[in-house]
């Protein structure tokens, strides 16, 4: 059945950029809380202080530096490879395919790219588990960046250049509220996805990012991309 003609139009885009955690899986699995309890402990180990204290200096990279991994880099010179290796090693079994996301990303016309402040090898395996491995033309992790983590404006710039698109064409998809406002600013199609996640919408203190940033808000991502206009 075709979408309605009042449906969401998506005709114009060309190339459909995702973020992976928490937006291309449930965010109630609580596989990022298995990664940040990872990161915790990284910090705790590296830096030889109380877990306590490296769990608040974690948030506060994240908040003050985009990522947490960016804040290690800069504050402490952490060797980013030992981080990514150390915090993505994971269970991946609370996480399931979700039936109907496949095939509503299989019917997206165009190219299908991967946008993650992760690493390729972590990305790779997650979609394999959550069953969308094979559909991705990009997978741009925190390498392609050159370390640079959204929502920092050069790591925008970043896959602008690498892949070549324009930025009126393109879709983006986030869970991550401030990640939008780089995206949004780019003239790109931004769609915000509430997956009642800590860090969905801001973390409490930091001002909420304002709506006028996302074209669209979601709750359910099959569901909205089996209904656009393509
Ligand atoms: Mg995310």
């Amino acid at each position: 059945m075709a979408p309605p003609l009042d449906a969401p139009d998506f005709r114009t885009i060309e190339t459909w950029i995702f973020d992976l955690d928490n937006t291309l899986y449930q965010a109630d699995s609580n596989l990022f809380a298995q990664i940040e309890s990872r990161m915790t402990d990284f910090i705790a180990r590296r830096l030889d202080i109380h877990p306590g204290e490296a769990y608040t200096l974690q948030h506060f990279y994240f908040r003050t530096y985009g990522s947490t991994l960016n804040g290690l880099m800069i504050c402490d010179h952490v060797d980013p490879e030992d981080f990514l290796a150390y915090v993505h090693d994971i269970d991946l079994s609370p996480l399931h395919p979700d039936p109907a996301l496949r095939p509503a990303l299989e019917r997206l016309p165009g190219r299908r790219t991967i946008f993650t402040n992760g690493c390729r090898k972590h990305a790779g395996r997650v979609l394999e588990q959550i069953g969308l491995g094979g559909l991705w033309d990009d997978i741009w992790d925190i390498r392609t960046l050159n370390f640079v983590p959204k929502p920092e404006p050069a790591a925008y710039a970043r896959i602008v250049e690498v892949g070549g698109f324009a930025p009126a064409a393109a879709a983006m998809f986030e869970d991550t509220a401030r990640n939008l406002v780089p995206a949004h600013a780019l003239g790109m199609t931004t769609v915000f996805l509430h997956n009642g996640s800590r860090f969905s919408l801001q973390g409490p203190e930091t001002a909420p990012v304002a709506h006028h940033n996302f074209a669209h808000e979601i709750d359910d991502l099959a569901k909205f991309l089996q209904t656009i206009r393509l």
